[in-house]
């Protein structure tokens, strides 16, 4: 569903992705981890190009993405692909059900009824069928976030990515949105998750993508990157993580 092949995004003079190549098939999960600054938030982000890279090739759903692609590719790109920040990002204005109705309405151009089923039936899939009515600024911060992932999901992506969606969380809530996280997985969902949470990465993941200095330094399943990394570099940074 995600291809990228050989690409390199700069930031002026500075490089950050370096000939990146990697396949996500349909219904793989994949964690993408490493340390601080090694380009995971941007090659998730030129997976929507809300980063545009410089050079190379992506995939996605079946769509070509070159570096000088228009405006209107960019607008089909981006309705199928799901993205949830570590800032939730809601409307403050809108209602929990408000706010996952509104993109299948003004974009899809979805019926209101048709939508509001919709957002009721997600909603209930991320458990807040008890918060349809509140407004963001009445939600926990694990509430929102679940609402966010609800809204994502409401314009039926096929791919779904997550940038440290627990990191701005109080510690007892970022397990309800990891086990939204984990059921999604289960219901096979593509999905390209950065998190700085070990277990969770290697229990979630079909696949661990460890990142350095804008390059991928391995690409293993979970169990056998977690029980020893195949370079010193991994070694290294599980030591320092776990
Ligand atoms: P973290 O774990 O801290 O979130 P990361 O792996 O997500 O790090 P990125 O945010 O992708 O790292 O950043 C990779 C590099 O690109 C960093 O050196 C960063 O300073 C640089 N960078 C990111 N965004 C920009 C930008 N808009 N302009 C210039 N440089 C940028
Ligand atoms: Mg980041």
């Amino acid at each position: 569903v995600v291809s990228f092949k050989n690409v390199s995004k700069s930031f002026g003079a500075r490089q950050v992705l370096t000939d990146i190549t990697f396949d996500v098939p349909q219904g793989q999960v994949v964690s993408l981890i490493g340390p601080s600054g090694a380009g995971k938030s941007t090659l998730l982000r030129c997976v929507n190009q809300l980063d545009r890279h410089t050079s190379g090739n992506i995939s996605v759903a079946g769509q070509q993405i070159s570096p000088s692609c228009r405006q209107r590719d960019l607008m089909r790109l981006r309705r199928h692909v799901g993205m949830v920040f570590q800032s939730f990002n809601l409307w403050p204005h809108l209602s929990a059900i408000g706010n996952v109705m509104e993109g299948p309405m003004t974009v899809l151009r979805r019926p209101r009824g048709q939508a509001r089923e919709q957002a009721e039936a997600l909603l209930e899939q991320v458990g807040l069928s008890a918060h349809l009515d509140k407004y963001p600024g009445q939600l926990s911060g694990g509430q929102q976030q679940r609402v966010a992932i609800a809204r994502a999901l409401a314009m039926e992506p096929e791919v779904m990515l997550f940038d440290e969606a627990t990191s701005a969380l109080d510690p007892e809530m970022v397990q309800e949105v990891l086990g939204v996280m984990e059921k999604l997985a289960g219901s096979g969902m593509t999905m390209l998750i950065v998190t700085h949470e070990m277990a969770f990465a290697r229990r979630i993941g079909h696949r661990v993508l460890f990142m350095v200095d804008g390059q991928i330094v391995e690409d293993e399943e979970p169990a056998s990157f977690f029980a020893s990394p195949a370079t010193e570099r991994g070694r290294a940074f599980l030591s320092r993580a776990l």
